[in-house]
């Protein structure tokens, strides 16, 4: 049933997913978003502390980013599906901030469940990996990104795919010349998706 009732009844099966602890901590799941009839599929690692609040995906400065650079490669956020590999926020108290806890192993492998599942309902070309854990759950492999980004990537079933940065590390990034010079690099892996699968 690849229609987008199938993606909303998926959704809601998934909140109240229990099938790992994260959902104790998290305000609730962050389920994918975008048309069943995308061809693109965008995969980062898990919901932040904006979208834990507000229940949808890449909506932070992340997402923010995200917008930009599919701008400027000439892709339209809302014909892409965009998801995460963890539906529940991982994070750690300090102070009275939630700061980001990357995901374990056994995390990703219970979640992936319904990250298939979205896989199967969308009608997809590419899938694109925001960042190497999204990429290794998906691969089932070690993957890095100086070796493999922009670079389609075989995944199971035949689906195609390919890894570029996550938009938060370029957040992270100490001063502005890097962070102009990464968002230049991902708004070209950008612009190479949309050739492939634009
Ligand atoms: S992180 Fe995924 S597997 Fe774990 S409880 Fe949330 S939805 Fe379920």
């Amino acid at each position: 049933m690849k229609t987008n009732a199938a993606l909303t009844q998926l959704a809601a099966e998934a909140a109240g997913c229990e099938r790992c602890p994260l959902y104790k901590d998290a305000t609730q799941t962050v389920f994918g978003e975008g048309p069943a009839s995308a061809s693109i599929m965008m995969v980062g690692e898990q919901p932040g502390d904006q979208e834990d609040r507000t229940g949808h995906p890449f909506v932070g400065p992340a997402g923010q980013i995200l917008d930009r650079a599919l701008g400027e490669a000439g892709l339209a956020r809302e014909t892409i599906y965009v998801t995460n590999v963890l539906k529940h926020f991982k994070h750690e108290m300090r102070g009275k901030r939630r700061l980001h806890k990357r995901p374990n192993q056994d995390e990703i492998k219970k979640c992936r469940w319904w990250l298939d599942k979205e896989i199967a309902i969308v009608q997809l070309k590419l899938i694109v990996a925001l960042g190497v854990t999204a990429a290794q759950a998906l691969t089932g492999r070690k993957l890095t990104l100086t070796r493999e980004r922009g670079k389609t990537l075989d995944l199971w079933d035949g689906q195609q795919g390919m890894l570029t940065v996550h938009p938060s590390s370029i957040l992270r990034m100490p001063d502005e010349s890097a962070r102009h010079e990464a968002f230049a690099g991902l708004v070209a892996d950008l612009a190479r998706v949309s050739e492939i699968a634009g």
